[in-house]
């Protein structure tokens, strides 16, 4: 007896045992029980999702010899002859491969007939966006006008390049990508059916490694179970796929924590060693720093304990700051692989990286590199602190500077730099008055103080004209010296150049950590032109 590949065997043949696609089946069970039927239905979605499966359920439905409803019998000639793919009503076409107008206009011409055996004549024509313009215009024909027996069900993972005029002329149902969850639940059921015995930790790997598609899904699990010899094990399909160890991702975060890179490139030569996928290694890294930072914030989201006791010292141990970037890090690392010389450089330049980007902290190393979590120690370390605060003592021991021991700068005299302000001054004499300090103020003269640097200022007509304002402000003559000297405190013009650079950073920092424009700066590797940026 020849052996029938599990995505064949275990086609769901009706849409109670269908996998996901909730809403489309409400939707077509409800039209074929209400025998509310449209003549041409759209299923659109990525690859493995459904689209050919719910086409053969319908097929079905339609043409069940117990009646047309949303369960067909499974047991009647035309039920087994379109789960055998013999029906002779059923025509499958794969439109990638039939573009031409002949072929469409015969399978067309031969619409118009009745059906030979069934009660509707079903033409399932997948990734009709393939086919050529005169195609698509002699499918429209029949679609303004399609015979009762008539049924289309067209499936495409592009639909924008179908024409619009077709598009509306089908009822159009998306496909969603199937659930990790979805996925492991339904491997796990085939293999218990199946009798094949396994770790459930594999069975993740494999729904991850399909991306989506309970196709790939069951054809992974196939090769998985060839490659286990009869067993699906964690480790087998690890290898098989490629997928990096989690013993290999901890060591390379340990190496991290203990600033040892000579560690992380050990493991980055064994993973060389062992051809783990570099990509798959960093989309790895990145969903463990996605984990850790789940258990500094939100332990309760991680759902197994198991994981919860594995990622708590990391969670301890590691920045929520430098989490983020080192998701970064790893994500961009991904993309980089492509333009790094071979897989090896771009890995091991992330890991340097992340080395580089490290938090600067003293304590760091000497907190977690002796203690470098190993799982039986883990649980240990739980108990002495919960895992969902950042570890304090991690942080850097900022210690104040010490006060400057410059000379002790003299208060700042608020009524010069009201003054100067109220002063109706302009041009050079209002640039003197704001670069001076007032040092002293008696009855009879005001002595203010102007940096060498400033010197120039010191023309005969602005210091009449300030000394004229100051006499008319005060209401009584005043003498004006001005000694050129450095000030002591700030004078109104240092003031506003402070503010003024202020406002600027406030406004860079503002501009530099806006998430579009973090966006933007990594996606494109841009930088800011500081230079442009204006407070508002
Ligand atoms: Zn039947």
């Amino acid at each position: 007896m020849s052996y029938q590949v599990l995505a064949r065997k275990w086609r769901p043949k009706s849409f109670a045992t269908l996998v996901g696609q909730e809403h489309v089946v409400r939707a077509l069970t409800h039209a074929l029980d209400q025998n509310r039927l449209h003549h041409a239905y759209l299923f659109t979605g990525t690859r493995g999702v459904g689209k050919t499966t719910i086409a053969r359920i319908m097929a079905k439905a339609l043409n069940c010899q117990a009646g047309i409803s949303s369960t067909p019998c499974g047991v009647c000639s035309a039920c087994t002859e379109i789960d055998a793919g013999r029906f002779i009503d059923l025509l499958e076409l794969d439109a990638a491969s039939n573009t031409g107008i002949d072929n469409m206009r015969e399978v067309l011409d031969n619409a118009q007939y009745a059906p030979t055996a069934g009660r509707f004549k079903v033409y399932l024509i997948d990734e009709v966006h393939m086919l050529s313009k005169p195609a698509f215009n002699s499918m429209l024909k029949t679609l303004e006008e399609p015979p009762e027996h008539l049924m289309f069900i067209l499936a495409t993972t592009d639909p924008q390049k179908i024409p619009v005029t077709v598009l509306s002329r089908c009822l159009q149902f998306n496909l969603k990508q199937m659930p990790q969850t979805h996925i492991v639940d339904h491997l796990s059921r085939v293999l218990e059916a199946e009798g094949v015995a396994f770790e459930p930790a594999a069975l993740r790997h494999l729904a991850k490694g399909a991306a989506g598609s309970m196709r790939d899904a069951l054809s992974l699990l196939d090769q998985a179970i060839a490659h286990g010899g009869g067993k699906v094990e964690d480790e087998g399909v690890r290898a098989m796929l490629g997928t990096v160890g989690d013993e290999h991702l901890f060591a390379l975060l340990d190496g991290l924590l203990a600033q040892d890179v000579l560690a992380m490139l050990d493991v980055a030569k064994l993973m060389d060693a062992r051809s783990l996928s570099f990509d798959g290694g960093l989309q790895e890294l990145g969903t463990l720093f996605h984990r850790i930072a789940l258990a500094q914030f939100a332990p309760e989201a991680l759902l197994e304990e198991a994981e919860r006791i594995r990622l708590a010292p990391y969670a301890q141990a590691l920045d929520a700051e430098f989490l983020q970037l080192a998701y970064q890090i790893a994500i961009h690392g991904r993309d980089e692989l492509s333009l790094a010389p071979d897989d090896y450089a771009g890995f091991v330049m992330t890991l340097l990286r992340l080395h580089a980007f490290r938090p600067e902290r003293a304590g760091l190393a000497k907190a977690t590199a002796g203690a470098a979590p190993k799982p039986a120690a883990a649980p240990a370390a739980v108990r002495q602190a919960p895992p969902a605060a950042p570890m304090p003592a991690a942080r850097p021991q900022a210690t104040v500077p010490p006060a400057v021991a410059a000379p002790v700068a003299a208060p700042v005299d608020e009524d010069w730099h009201a003054l100067v302000a109220r002063l109706p001054l302009n041009g050079m004499a209002k640039q003197l008055a704001q670069h001076c300090e007032l040092s002293e103020r008696t009855e009879s003269a005001i002595r203010l103080r102007l940096s060498p640097v400033h010197k120039h200022l010191l023309g005969k007509p602005q210091q009449d004209k300030l000394q004229a304002e100051l006499q008319a402000w005060h209401g009584r003559p005043l003498r004006l010296e001005i000694d050129v000297a450095e000030p002591a405190s700030e004078t109104p013009a240092a003031r506003s150049r402070n503010v003024q650079r202020e406002r600027q950073e406030r406004a860079i920092a503002s501009i530099e950590q806006d998430p579009f424009v973090r966006d933007v700066v990594d996606l494109f590797d841009a930088s800011i032109d500081e230079s442009t940026i204006k407070p508002v």
